[in-house]
């Protein structure tokens, strides 16, 4: 028997609603919508189990101190974090997209980054990430910290060009800029604080099998 609840972090809006199909797969569904409930701890249908509610960028920090047993996160965030104590045994192929980088249409030849002498301006809240990708080209840029609308960024000179995440590129679109250069693929990931997967193995790994089962059943694709 479990003594204290499992507790699995996970963000509201897209991540949430593409993680119920799954969480019902596996016997479990929430009594409160977090998008009307004000509630940051959901009860589920079963008693040991209850789901946290944060900001995305915050689950792996719950999760690797051990606040939350479990979480849902992008891989674009799980890269930010750096992954540090957390096991990551599950990709949940949901909320796909790309971590792209983007710049205003038609600078594909002004700018032509790999010769330009100038040092690029670049507008994420991807930090490490994109370091680490121009790095890995050999190419130095100044990067610009946002934490959101990074699209505006090009529009009114702040930055040369932006790295976010695209899904269908209409938001790209409509701010006159078009993807330019793919960095990786993104899908949320089950993530499992290292002390949890010994100290609760039995629940936490049944949880595991029973989201691995969920995922690859076509039922539950959106
Ligand atoms: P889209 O216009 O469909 O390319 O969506 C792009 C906008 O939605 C950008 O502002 C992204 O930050 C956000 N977005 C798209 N897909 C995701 C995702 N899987 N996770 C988080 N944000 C996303």
């Amino acid at each position: 028997m479990i003594d204290t609840p499992i507790k699995i972090a996970l963000s509201k809006g897209r991540i949430f609603a593409e993680t119920l199909p799954l969480l019902a797969h596996a016997g479990i569904v929430p009594v409160d919508d977090p998008e009307t409930s004000r509630k940051l701890v959901l009860d589920t249908n079963n008693e040991h189990i209850k789901l946290v509610i944060i900001r995305a960028s915050d689950v792996p920090t719950y999760v690797q101190y051990g606040a939350a047993d479990l979480g849902i996160a992008g891989k674009d965030v799980l890269m930010e974090h750096g992954g540090n104590d957390l096991y990551e045994p599950l990709d949940l192929k949901i909320a796909q997209c790309r971590l792209m980088v983007a710049g205003p249409v038609n600078c594909e030849n002004d700018l032509s980054y790999t010769r330009t002498g100038k040092r690029l301006k670049i507008a994420t809240k991807y930090i490490d990430s994109t370091r680490r990708y121009f790095a890995e080209k050999g190419i130095q840029v100044e990067i610009i910290k946002l934490y959101g609308s990074m699209e505006l960024a090009p529009l009114v000179g702040l930055a040369d060009l932006i790295v976010d995440v695209v899904d269908t590129g209409n938001t790209l679109k409509a701010n006159g800029l078009a993807p330019l250069e793919h960095i990786t693929d993104i899908s949320s990931r089950l993530v499992v604080n290292k002390a949890s997967m010994k100290m609760k193995h039995e629940a936490v790994n049944q949880l595991i099998n029973n989201l691995d089962e969920a995922v690859n059943n076509p039922e539950n694709r959106a």
